[in-house]
């Protein structure tokens, strides 16, 4: 089969209803016929280690209850506790949990980081519970899933609709549960129960750091560099600010609410004040001279030199890749675009760099704050951001070297390096009993 036949293939699955776990899974099998992992192995990483599903009871202002289903998952701990973030959010699923704990395995090995994957979250839609009743959720989900969290098990974090708030209530209810305070359990916490001066912006750093090598690389001028930004939550209001530092001008920016485009540049800031006043905290009826109001898809389809998908995952598919006119795609989000999609742009010689690597600086500045947190010995943010820097340059590194070196795209690149560094692990660590 060609790639244009494969292309074709893809188009035509574009309705299809995409499943995040099978989406990971056709990625780690891509990386098979480029390794010498024995089969053994392969059995071993195509499957989740624990996968815990909890009911989450929750009583509402009005003395009603409600029952939540809550997820943790821990993919693989064979590098060393595992680590991911927690989602609040309706289209939370034990599949797509499985998926976003997978990436985080794979993720934690490119950045090289001492851990193994995980992930947790609720199916809920946050914006409809108070923050008497939020507080009660996370408490609630928190006391469910204790068996397996841990400062040496499994050290959740933030994600979609979670925050340093809700991080906070986490390590309060496990200090509780367990009668002395652990604030190694939880990254991403405030600065005044541990957390890292830097955390919050880290994955927009990282990917912000990312950008400007994959730019330098490509021979292209980051003042000259017109971007557009899917997502302007953490991860990228973040990028986008930080970019936007660097002399880019950000042309296009989106939330769940809406998409604006820009000619000459956004004034970030403006539009983060507008986010910050708002109600929801969203872009809705932002209004600023040269600001125009766009559709989701329009924006993803803009003629930038950079696109940074950082909302949820499969937002770029086999139904719409053949529109992006993107010279470069630095993922922001985890499994934006799909593996179908990724043929197609691949044959359009668009260079996407991968979520396990361009959006890893998120979970580097987490180790950092667990490790200042087991040290007791906090660091300066200027400390932070500049390890931050350095691992993220190494990573991608490695892996732009080795996709030279093998001829093959940067997510396989990524791949094979996170995964034989998993599977080497497991085959040292071997089998219990
Ligand atoms: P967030 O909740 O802060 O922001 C998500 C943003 O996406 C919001 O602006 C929301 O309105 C927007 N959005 C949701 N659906 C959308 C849609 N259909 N179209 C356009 N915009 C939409 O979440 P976040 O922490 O910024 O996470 C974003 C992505 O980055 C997720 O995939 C997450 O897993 C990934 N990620 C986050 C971190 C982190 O440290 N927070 C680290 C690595 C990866």
């Amino acid at each position: 089969m060609t790639i244009r036949d494969m292309t074709r293939a893809a188009s035509e699955l574009a309705d299809i209803e995409i499943n995040p776990y099978e989406m990971m899974l056709q990625q780690l099998d891509m990386v098979r016929e480029h390794t010498d992992i024995p089969e053994g192995i392969w059995k071993i990483l195509r499957q989740a280690e624990r996968a815990l599903e909890v009911s989450v009871p929750v009583v509402r202002d009005d003395g009603e209850i409600e029952v939540f289903t809550g997820y943790r998952v821990l993919y693989n701990s064979a590098r060393g506790p595992c680590k991911g973030g927690i989602r609040f959010h309706p289209g939370v699923t034990a599949d797509e949990v499985k998926a976003l704990a997978g990436w985080m395995t794979w993720k934690c090995a490119v950045a090289n980081v001492p851990y193994g994957g995980g992930k947790g979250g609720v199916s809920v839609d946050p914006s409809r519970l108070t923050i008497g009743e939020l507080e009660r959720l996370t408490r609630s989900y928190t006391a469910r899933i204790y068996p397996l969290i841990g400062t040496r098990r499994d050290i959740p974090a933030p994600d979609v609709n979670t925050n340093a708030q809700v991080m906070n209530w986490i390590v309060d209810t496990a200090g509780v549960l367990k009668g002395e305070a652990t604030p190694g359990i939880v990254t991403g916490k405030a600065i005044e129960m541990g957390g890292a001066a830097g955390r919050r912006e880290a994955t927009g750093r990282g990917v912000m750091v990312v950008t400007l090598g994959v730019l330098e690389r490509l021979g292209m001028n980051i003042s000259d560099a017109r971007i557009a930004v899917q997502g302007f939550g953490n991860v990228g209001s973040v990028a986008a600010k930080l970019l936007a530092e660097q002399g880019a001008s950000i042309v296009g920016i989106s939330d769940v609410s809406g998409a604006y485009h820009c000619p000459g540049g956004f004034d970030i800031e403006d539009a983060l004040r507008h986010v910050e006043s708002s109600p929801g905290h969203l872009l809705a009826g932002y209004d600023a001279p040269g600001v125009e109001s766009i559709s989701n898809e329009e924006l993803l389809a803009m003629d930038v030199d950079v696109l940074i998908p950082a909302a949820l995952e499969a937002q770029i598919t086999a139904g719409n890749a053949a529109n992006v006119r993107a010279k470069v795609i630095v993922e922001g989000a985890n499994g934006p675009t799909t593996p179908e999609a990724d043929l197609i742009l691949g044959e359009r010689g668009t260079v996407v760099v991968p979520d396990i690597l361009s959006n890893a600086g998120g979970v580097v500045c987490s180790y950092f704050e667990w490790v200042q947190n087991i040290q007791c010995f906090p660091w300066e943010e200027e400390q932070t951001n500049q390890r931050l820097g350095t691992i993220m340059q190494r990573a991608l590194d490695e892996v732009w070297t080795l996709s030279e070196q093998r001829s093959v795209s940067l997510r396989l690149s990524a791949f094979i390096l996170g995964v034989e560094r998993v599977a080497r692990a497991v085959q040292m660590k071997g089998i219990f009993p």
